[in-house]
């Protein structure tokens, strides 16, 4: 096991904060303000009735169980986003498939993941239960988006209820000035804009805010994007500053090629009986 401050790294995503996205899952439902212009959305409907096409079935919510073995595969060590293109707390993933996922994380330790979610209590519930090894890994990071008030605050308290050893926020799209943010046990901080076609204005004092009460919290502030319809306009400069606040890593080494596969084989046979229990689409109102 080594420990190091990671900086801003990317290869095979274009997500600012993050090394690769792992997607077990495909597909949501639109559950909060945050989820207006949900990038995921507008990307998988547009490869909906495109046959054989990843996203063939749009933004439907549907388990990929096919994709469980994937970090097993990936040998070089990476920071993983866990469910980029859905929510691996949404109520209709079955709590076993959830399980599963999170025991691939713990036997693939030689990573780090980012598990995001709007669903906050559900995950809560399961880190206190039938999650909670999972909760005590320091490679598995929980962290929960915060673009409000209203809904985004009371996230927080279910993530620090749930007293993962690594807890993480997603302030973004930040909508409005969220004032006082109770920062305790909480490991790391993102912020950041909304971007594309109807972004939503983000103010400057409402990100130097949040940067200075985790300056004050000696919590590490990463600053994504200002967004916007061009965000590439605006960057990521803050006051003149690009923030790349990371915690810090700790690593495992990677175990030998006979013993990965020996588990991938294992995880394979596990994830199989999910195969027929892809849940149908049901529509939700948002
Ligand atoms: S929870 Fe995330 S993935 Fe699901 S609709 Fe909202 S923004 Fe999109």
């Amino acid at each position: 096991m080594y420990r190091f401050r990671a900086s801003h790294m990317s290869d095979n995503s274009k997500i600012e904060w993050t090394d690769a996205t792992w997607n077990p899952v495909r597909g949501c439902t639109k559950i909060s303000p945050g989820c207006k212009h949900c990038y995921a959305e507008t990307f998988a409907e547009r490869f909906r009735g495109v046959p054989g096409h990843p996203y063939e079935h749009g933004f439907d919510l549907r388990l990929v169980p096919e994709k469980i073995v994937e970090p097993l595969k990936w040998t070089k060590s990476k920071m993983i986003f866990v469910n980029s293109m859905s929510d691996l707390f949404h109520e209709r993933v079955p709590d076993e498939y959830i399980e599963l996922c999170a025991q691939v994380m713990a036997a693939a330790n030689w990573h780090t993941y980012q598990v995001l979610t709007k669903r906050s209590e559900r995950m809560r519930d399961l880190l206190k239960t039938s999650l909670k090894s999972a909760a005590r890994l320091s490679h598995i990071w929980w962290g929960v988006s915060v673009e409000n008030k209203k809904h985004g605050l009371p996230r927080i308290d279910h993530l620090r209820a749930a007293s993962p050893a690594m807890a993480f926020l997603s302030i973004e799209p930040l909508l409005e000035d969220i004032g006082t943010i109770d920062l305790t046990d909480i490991d790391w901080v993102i912020v950041g804009g909304e971007s594309g076609p109807g972004a939503r204005p983000m103010a400057a004092e409402w990100v130097l805010s949040i940067r200075d009460q985790c300056y004050r919290n000696d919590v590490p502030f990463f600053f994504k994007q200002w967004g916007g319809v061009q965000k590439s306009r605006f960057g990521r400069e803050l006051q003149g500053i690009t923030f790349n606040g990371f915690p810090c890593l700790e690593r495992s080494a990677n175990p030998p090629r006979h013993t990965r596969i020996e588990m991938i084989s294992g995880f394979e046979k596990r994830s199989a009986v999910f195969v027929k229990q892809r849940p149908t689409r049901k529509r939700e109102a948002c």
